[in-house]
C-alpha cells in the first residue's frame, strides 16, 4: 500500500476505495487534485492529473526521498514508477518499459522528461565522464525533437504531433550507455494547414526568429513571418512562446548531441526550402535517424560487461474523438486499441504469473476484451485497413464513397461497425460518407472523406529521385528509394494505414516483451486552469483509460499483497505474538498468528513469500489497529 499520507488528502491508492464506483472514484481524484495530489496509484500504476502549475515536487529533495525505496514507500509519485522500473531492471536484469497514456494536453510529455530526469539523476553515481556525455545527449534529444515535431494546438501550447518511443540502453553497472528513438506518424499535413489559433511547428518560427541575420540572408530568408504563406497565420497569434531564445537552446542542444555545423546548415535550408514550396516528414526522420546514429550503443561487448538491459520511455497520443474525425483519428485509435490490448493482457498476465509463483489457486477475472476491435482494423483480408488498401490498389478513380461502399458489404454483421447505409436511423451517424467504430472507449465517427489519398501518401516519384541525385549528402539520405528504378518504384508501394499498422504490432510486441510500467494521465479542464476540476470532462477520461476496470481487476483477485517481512515490519506491533520480536519458526508463521488473532484468516491467502488480502477493508482495520498501538 502506498504510505498513507493524512487522509485529508484522500486515498492513495484507488484500491482503497470502499466500493468501486465512479462516483467514489472521481470524489477522490478531485479531492487529491484540490490538494495539490496530483499523483494517486492504482497499484502500480500512476494515475497524474495536470496541475497547470509548477509544483514543488521534482528536486533535489524528492528524488532522494523516492531512489531505491519500494513502490508502496512513498507517497505515489513518477519518481516511484521511474524507479521500480530502473530497479527491476537493474537488480533482476528485466528490460522494463513506461508506457505513458492521456489525451493531449494531459501531460504525457512533461512525464516523460520528469522521469528522464530522475533516471538522469539517480545514475552514474561515480560520475564517469562517457555516461555524463550519454546522459546529456538523451536528455538534450528532447528538446531537438520537441523543436521539430512539436506545435501548438488549441489544446496545447506545446503538443507533441508524433508518437515518441526512446529506448533508454544501461550498462551492467545500470548506467546509461545509449539510445534509440522510435517515431510514429508525424501529423506532417500540419506544415501546410493548421486549424484556427495554431501554428506549424516549432521548428519555422525559431528560424525565423532566432536565425541571424548571416544564416537568414544565405536561406534567402527575410525575418518576417508574414512573407510565409504556411505560417503566416500561426505567426499572428499571440502567444508565451519565445522562439528566438529557444532557436538558440535548440541549436546548442543540436551541437551538444554531436550534429555536424554542415548537417545544421542543411536543417536549415530545408526548413527554408519548405518555406518556399510543400517535404517536412523526410526531414523530421532524418533527425530521428541521424539522433540514433550518435546516441547508439558502441563499443559494449556483452561477453565481457554482461547483458545491456533497457527502459523504454513510450509517449503516445492517446485517444481521440473530435467533432470530425479523419484518418489520423483512426489511426491514433487504432493505436490505443493496441495498447488497450496489451495492457489487459500484461496486467491479467502478471496477476496471474504472481498467483502461480506464489502457489495461489487462480480465479478467472471478467473483462471486457477488445481484440475484436483490434481485429475488426487489422485483420488480414478482412480488417479495414485491409479493405482500404483493397481500394487503393484498385487501377482507375477511387473514391472515398467506394471505399465506404466496401465497408459496408464486407462489414455489415459486425457489432463494433455501423454506418449510415446500414442504419439509416442512427441519429449519431448524420452524413453518407460517416462510418463509426464502437471501440473500447467510446463511439467514434469517422468521415471517409481523405482516406483514400492519406493513405496511398504518395510523394512524387520524379521528386524522390530529384532529391536522391542531389550533390548534397544529407538530402540524398534522406531519400534512399530513389535509387530504385522505376519499375522498383511502382511496385505497390506499402500504404501508409499499412505502415502504421506494422510500426504499431513491432511496437506492441516490443513492449509485450519487456516489464511495463503505466502512467495514465488526465486533463482536468480545457483552460488550462490550475483551478478548475471538470468533472464531466475528467469521467469521461476516467472511463477511456479503463481505469475502474484497472481498479477492478487489481481487486478482483486480491486487493493487496505484502512480503511477510515488510509485512510484519508494519504490523507487528498488534499481536503480543510478533511485539517485539517473535519466535515463531518463519516470518510467514508468525503473519498467519497476527491475522488469525484479527479474525482476519477468511479474507486472506498466504503464498511463499506474500501475504495476499482479499478486501480493502480488513488492511484499513489493520491500519486502525496498528494506529491505537
Ligand atoms: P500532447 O498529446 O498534445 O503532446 P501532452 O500530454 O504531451 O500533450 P504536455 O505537453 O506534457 O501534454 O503538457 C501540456 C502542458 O501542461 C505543459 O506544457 C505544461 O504547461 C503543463 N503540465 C503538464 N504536466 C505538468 C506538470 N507535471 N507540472 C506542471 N505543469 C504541467
Ligand atoms: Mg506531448
Amino acid at each position: 500500500m502506498a504510505e498513507q499520507e493524512s487522509l485529508e488528502f484522500g486515498k492513495a491508492d484507488f484500491v482503497l476505495m470502499d466500493t468501486v464506483s465512479m462516483p467514489e472514484f472521481m470524489a477522490n481524484l478531485k479531492l487529491r487534485f484540490d490538494k495539490g495530489r496530483i499523483y494517486t496509484f492504482i497499484g502500480e500504476v500512476v494515475v497524474s492529473v495536470n496541475p497547470y502549475k509548477l509544483l514543488n515536487i521534482y528536486g533535489r529533495d524528492t528524488i532522494e526521498q523516492y531512489k531505491g525505496r519500494e513502490l508502496y514507500e512513498r507517497p505515489p509519485h513518477l519518481f516511484a514508477i521511474a524507479d521500480a522500473a530502473y530497479k527491476a531492471m537493474k537488480r533482476r536484469s528485466k528490460d522494463t518499459c513506461i508506457v505513458i497514456s492521456g489525451e493531449s494536453g494531459a501531460g504525457k510529455t512533461e512525464a516523460s522528461k520528469y522521469i528522464m530526469q530522475y533516471i538522469a539523476a539517480i545514475t552514474n553515481p561515480s560520475q564517469r565522464a562517457e555516461v555524463e556525455r550519454v546522459k546529456n545527449m538523451l536528455l538534450k534529444s528532447n528538446c531537438v525533437l520537441e523543436a521539430f515535431g512539436n506545435a501548438k494546438t488549441n489544446r496545447n501550447d506545446n503538443s507533441s504531433r508524433f508518437g515518441k518511443y526512446m529506448d533508454i540502453n544501461f550498462d551492467f553497472k545500470g548506467d546509461p550507455i545509449g539510445g534509440h528513438i522510435n517515431n510514429y506518424l508525424l501529423e506532417k499535413s500540419r506544415v501546410i494547414v493548421q486549424q484556427p489559433g495554431e501554428r506549424s511547428f516549432h521548428s519555422f518560427y525559431q528560424l525565423l526568429q532566432g536565425g541571424s541575420e548571416q544564416i537568414l540572408r544565405s536561406l534567402y530568408l527575410q525575418k518576417s513571418l508574414s512573407s510565409y504563406n504556411y505560417i503566416h497565420v500561426g505567426a499572428q497569434l499571440k502567444s508565451s512562446i519565445n522562439d528566438a531564445a529557444e532557436f538558440k537552446v535548440v541549436a546548442d542542444a543540436m551541437k551538444v548531441i554531436g550534429f555536424k555545423p554542415e548537417e545544421i546548415q542543411t536543417v536549415y535550408k530545408i526548413l527554408a526550402a519548405i518555406l518556399h514550396l510543400a517535404i517536412y516528414e523526410r526531414l523530421f526522420c532524418w533527425i530521428v535517424t541521424r539522433i540514433n546514429d550518435i546516441i547508439e550503443v558502441k563499443n559494449y561487448d556483452t561477453t565481457i560487461h554482461g547483458k545491456n538491459t533497457v527502459i523504454g520511455v513510450l509517449d503516445i497520443y492517446g485517444f481521440e474523438i473530435f467533432d470530425n474525425n479523419s484518418f489520423e483519428q483512426f489511426c491514433i485509435n487504432y493505436c490505443n486499441e493496441k495498447l488497450q490490448q496489451l495492457f489487459i493482457q500484461l496486467v491479467l498476465k502478471q496477476e496471474q504469473e504472481e498467483y502461480q509463483r506464489e502457489g495461489i489457486p487462480w480465479k478467472h477475472i471478467d473483462y471486457f476484451n477488445n481484440q475484436i476491435i483490434v481485429d475488426l482494423v487489422e485483420q488480414q483480408h478482412k480488417g479495414i485497413i485491409a479493405i482500404l488498401d483493397d481500394a487503393c490498389m484498385n487501377v482507375g478513380k477511387v473514391t472515398d464513397e467506394m471505399f465506404l461502399e466496401a465497408l459496408n458489404s464486407k462489414l455489415a454483421k459486425h457489432g463494433h461497425f455501423s454506418s449510415r447505409k446500414l442504419c439509416a436511423s442512427d441519429k449519431i451517424l448524420e452524413f453518407d460518407r460517416d462510418f463509426r467504430i464502437r471501440h473500447y472507449a467510446g463511439d467514434v465517427v469517422y468521415s471517409v472523406i481523405g482516406f483514400i489519398d492519406k493513405n496511398k501518401d504518395t510523394l512524387f516519384q520524379d521528386f524522390k529521385r530529384l532529391m536522391y541525385n542531389s550533390s548534397n549528402p544529407v538530402l540524398k539520405n534522406m531519400w534512399p528509394e530513389g535509387k530504385l528504378s522505376i519499375t522498383e518504384v511502382t511496385k505497390r508501394p506499402l500504404t501508409a494505414a499499412t505502415l502504421f499498422k506494422n510500426s504499431m504490432i513491432a511496437l506492441v510486441d516490443n513492449l509485450a516483451s519487456k516489464e511495463p510500467y503505466y502512467v495514465r494521465c488526465i486533463k482536468p479542464n480545457e483552460k488550462k486552469s490550475p483551478q478548475i476540476f471538470d468533472e464531466e470532462r475528467c469521467r469521461h477520461q476516467v472511463e477511456y483509460l479503463g481505469l475502474l476496470e484497472n481498479v477492478r481487476v487489481r481487486r478482483a483477485g486480491f486487493a493487496f499483497r505484502q512480503t511477510y517481512e515488510k509485512f510484519l515490519h508494519r504490523y507487528k506491533m498488534i499481536s503480543e505474538f510478533t511485539w517485539p520480536n517473535h519466535d515463531l519458526p518463519s516470518d510467514k508463521e508468525a503473519v498467519k498468528k497476527l491475522i488469525e488473532q484479527c479474525g482476519f484468516q477468511d479474507d486472506v491467502a498466504y503464498g511463499k513469500t506474500k501475504i495476499f488480502i482479499r478486501t480493502p477493508r480488513t488492511l484499513f482495520t489493520l491500519e486502525e489497529l496498528r494506529a491505537q498501538m
